[in-house]
């Protein structure tokens, strides 16, 4: 390996852990990627019709935004983006481009970015902030319109070189989505937060993730090595030769440790003291069953209905959506699986989706957004339907904040299966129908939801965010974003005694069920069943066989008894330490101990 200059340590947060080493690939913006080139003569009209052909797109893609908002009654954005038409009117974007393209004979695209480079340089200089933001309207104009043209080019992490390391100011879960396991080995991005859903895609592929790193301020040599210590938050560039050895020992060790934790497939998930849990998976994609399967996962907890469908351009129709239901049903072998409905809106939108909410965690999202795109709803609820006649399958809404919506939901739900009958489709006589709790609202009316749902699952990730007000994907605020709050300990007990009142199960689905730190405390709170990405059933089970459930009924009354979550931390680490002291997982898995 050729080593680099001088070593350089940068410190981030750690979201996804496990080690990297590879060579930089820098994941820009539509915008930091217009190449330049000549064209002939002959060619200009042809220049010049696909830029209005973009121009015409972006038109279209507005006008569709405007008929959304007002669907919404969110009549501001509609006047918002009747200004962005009017903008796109302009001469300055109709026939100045048009003429420049004539004149110097380049691609529109290059000729477009540097007329509005131009723009941006005469708006920086305008000493009135009003003025000066109103450049930002242009410029999502002109990343709208770039976008078209360069359509095929939209950043897209399918086909990078193999052994990258993703260097981006930021990542949606489209992105992680979209990375492949033997190219991407690892992200690195200036923002993130560790329970964003970017970050949870991450997790389910096993791809090392460090967010909160400032790597403008540093160069970095396109072919040089980097280190990502994922369990640190570290990340090293231009690695000596000793550290590069060293790393290189410690990411085979840390394979060879978890290549023996996956041999629990065939253990029961149960406590020394015989106390069974019920341990699932989180999926995203299909192909992630085969881990279940071989970790001896006892079905799919949570199924992100959403996530097959981020890359794409359109929601999914009926048709297609059943035959991905269907494909994972059957590959389930007879298992159990929870689909929950789609959870758009938050920080997931499809790739041509745009977000015009100023507060995109409070808005139309999840069941919320189901219940206004009532034929979305409805054609999503057929095709689990019709899925559910090739298995054992519940259904799930997602971000439930009230009794109503659950109402409304099922409502939907029955009038959808009456019209499948009335067609005479195959559909399970019985289809379990539960609800996320993830908002605290939802917590504190636990019993009303439980008197009308087969079963609960608690969403800490949202769950989390939403009581403490701590947006999940700012990583400025991850210290605030803490799972061990007195207060989510009170709710999720809350939960799940109202759940055990009502003779429902619970299950606790979001991040924290993955964290072996959880798992003594989660148990002594009363839940029996944990979901976690497929990933880690190994580490969790193996968390669940190395406690009794003595030891964690004292353990979650001592947290109880605790009034912070810096001390409740201390306490679920110690405990950690205590339990497993020659555990390896200690030493190489957990980024916090
Ligand atoms: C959660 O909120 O904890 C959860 C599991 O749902 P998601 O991460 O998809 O929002
Ligand atoms: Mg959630």
């Amino acid at each position: 390996m050729a080593v680099f200059s001088q070593e350089v340590v940068l410190q981030g947060t750690s979201i996804c852990r496990g080690i990297a080493i590879g060579h930089p690939y820098f994941f820009t913006l539509p915008e930091e990627m217009v190449p330049e080139y000549g064209i002939s003569v002959d060619a200009v009209h042809e220049e010049i019709a696909r830029y209005q052909l973009a121009l015409d797109r972006g038109r279209e893609d507005i006008k569709s935004l405007q008929d959304r908002l007002r669907r919404e009654c969110i009549f501001d954005g509609v006047a918002i983006l009747e200004a962005h038409l009017l903008i796109m009117q302009d001469p300055m974007l109709t026939t100045h481009v048009e003429e420049q393209v004539r004149t110097t004979k380049k691609n529109v695209d290059y000729v477009f970015q540097m007329i509005m480079k131009k723009y941006q340089k005469k708006f920086d200089a305008i000493k009135d902030s009003f003025f000066r933001e109103r450049f930002k309207d242009i410029q999502d104009i002109s990343r709208r319109i770039l976008g078209h043209l360069r359509h095929g080019a939209h950043r897209c992490l399918k086909n990078v070189p193999a052994n990258s390391i993703v260097f981006a100011t930021d990542l949606t879960a489209c992105d992680t989505a979209e990375a492949q396991n033997d190219c991407v080995v690892a992200f690195v991005t200036c923002s993130g937060g560790a329970t964003s859903h970017a970050a949870i895609v991450a997790k389910a592929k096993g791809i090392p993730y460090v967010s909160s790193i400032n790597f403008e301020q540093i160069a970095i040599e396109k072919d040089g090595w980097v280190v990502v210590d994922g369990r640190t938050g570290a990340i090293i560039v231009n690695p000596s030769e000793e550290t590069l050895l060293k790393y290189q020992e410690l990411r085979n060790q840390l394979h060879m440790h978890l290549e023996k934790l996956t041999q629990t497939g065939k253990l029961e998930a149960e406590t020394y003291d015989g106390y069974g849990v019920q341990l699932s998976a989180n999926i995203e994609m299909c192909s992630e069953l085969d881990m279940l399967h071989q970790f001896g996962g006892s079905g799919v907890g949570l199924l992100r209905t959403e996530s097959a469908f981020l890359t794409k351009e359109q929601l999914p129709t009926e048709e297609e959506q059943f035959a991905i239901y269907r494909d994972f049903v059957e590959q389930m072998k007879g298992l159990s699986i929870v689909i929950r409905t789609f959870d758009l809106g938050g920080d997931k939108y499809l790739r041509n989706q745009q977000t015009i909410e100023s507060n995109p965690f409070l808005g139309c999202r999840a069941i919320r957004f189901s219940l206004r795109e009532k034929e979305v709803f409805k054609a999503q609820l057929r095709a689990i339907l019709r899925a559910s006649a090739f298995g054992s399958v519940s259904i799930m809404f997602p971000m439930v904040s009230s009794l109503s919506e659950l109402r409304e939901a099922k409502a939907i739900l029955r009038e959808v299966r009456k019209e499948l009958e009335a067609k005479q489709e195959p559909i399970a006589s019985y289809i379990p129908v539960g609800c996320m709790i993830e908002v605290p609202s939802a917590a504190i009316v636990a019993d009303l939801l439980a008197k009308e749902c087969d079963f609960l699952s608690i969403g800490t990730n949202d769950l989390v965010q939403y009581t403490l007000a701590v947006d999940r994907s700012n990583s400025n605020l991850s210290e605030l974003y803490s799972p061990t709050n007195p207060s989510i300990l009170r709710l999720i007990r809350l939960i799940v005694s109202e759940a055990n009142h009502h003779g429902i199960p619970v299950t606790v689905c979001g991040e924290v069920a993955a964290d072996p730190r959880f798992t003594p405390l989660l148990l002594g709170l009363g839940v029996h069943e944990l979901s976690v990405a497929s990933r880690y059933l190994p580490i969790v089970k193996h968390a669940i066989r190395n406690t009794s459930i003595v030891a964690a009924s004292k353990l979650a009354e001592e947290a109880l008894l605790l009034d912070s979550a810096a001390d409740i931390e201390e306490l679920l680490n110690r405990e950690y330490q205590r339990n497993a002291p020659e555990d390896r997982l200690y030493n190489l898995f957990n980024m916090n101990l």
